[in-house]
């Protein structure tokens, strides 16, 4: 059965009555070259084991089974699971876990694989996005600490464009400052909205991910620098002086003085800045609100 076909999708959800969900972002990939972009972008070995996030009707499901030594699909969507053991039912190195990736542990699922003895190679993350929850996806990734080797993913194009953009860019923003200081980010695909059933109204666009093993600066505190970036961004219009002032409880003039200590010109905004400066920012200002919890202990 050739799966990514569009007349197998309509057979299927003719078979199983099945209406796709918009809201879950039912898009489901009908171009077998879009399949192995990802799965060739995710250069998955025999001993690797596959984490895909949404496998709808099991289309890269099959295929990174094809290779890879194991496969864990997580899926949501309780329709699709009889429908994945029919897709998917040649392969014995695929599970299908019925659950919302947002509320699943990666590092369970990891630690569980290994004890089990089920792959000896990398661990892999692959999929393509439901689009409504593209970013609380990727962040979930990398703030769980999961030990992925790479993660390979489809998004909306201008979602991507924003994730790989630099220092500058008019599209640079919080997601790629936060994504960029865990990995690595490589545009290894656009594919245009033709090819998916339905067809949504955006083009897409798959990114390499590759997890940093030497993060770009040393940090005081995750969560700091995480806020200083947040904050930078969420009025990308002001100064640095201005976007940062109330940053974890710091006045006007204490962020004044911690630019000065870092160098860093508060006339600029946070879109001119690399990892590295604020890496410089955050790391002061965690001393400083270090400083000021002691002398309330
Ligand atoms: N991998 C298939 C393909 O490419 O044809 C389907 C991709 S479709 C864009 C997104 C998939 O993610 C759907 O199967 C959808 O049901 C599933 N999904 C949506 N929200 C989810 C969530 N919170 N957790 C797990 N899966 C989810």
């Amino acid at each position: 059965m050739n799966l990514h076909a569009s007349s197998t999708i309509k057979e299927i959800r003719q078979k199983y009555n099945l209406q796709l969900s918009k809201s879950l972002g039912q898009n489901f990939i009908t171009d077998g070259n879009v399949i192995d972009s990802i799965i060739e972008g995710a250069g998955i070995g025999p001993d690797d084991l596959v984490i895909e996030i949404g496998p709808g009707i099991g289309v890269l499901t099959a295929a990174a089974a094809e290779t890879a030594a194991k496969v864990i699909a997580i899926e949501i969507d309780s329709r699709l699971i009889p429908i994945l053991e029919e897709t998917l039912a040649e392969y014995d190195n695929i599970e299908v876990i019925n659950r919302d990736i947002l509320k699943t542990d990666l590092n369970e699922i990891v630690e569980e694989q290994v004890r089990a003895g089920a792959f000896a190679g990398a661990v892999r993350i692959i999929g393509n996005l439901p689009y409504y929850i593209t970013t609380p996806i990727i962040m979930q990734i990398f703030e769980s600490g999961v030990k992925a080797d790479s993660v390979t993913v489809m998004m909306q194009k201008e979602v991507a464009e924003r994730i790989e953009a630099g220092p500058g860019s008019r599209t640079y923003g919080a997601i790629s400052a936060c994504v960029q200081y865990y990995c690595d980010v490589e545009m290894i695909a656009k594919v245009p909205k033709e090819v998916f059933v339905p067809r949504p109204k955006v083009d897409s666009a798959v990114l390499n991910f590759k997890i940093r093993k030497e993060k770009p600066a040393q940090l005081k505190d995750e969560k700091v620098f995480f806020a200083c970036i947040k904050a930078g961004f969420g009025k990308r219009r002001k100064t640095l002086l201005n976007s940062l002032s109330g940053v974890c409880g710091l006045d006007k003039s204490a962020v004044g003085e911690i630019l000065g200590e870092a160098g860093i010109d508060p006339s600029r905004r946070a879109e001119t800045l690399g990892i590295e400066e604020f890496a410089a920012i955050a790391n002061l200002v965690a001393e400083r609100s270090t400083a000021g919890d002691t002398t309330h202990e």
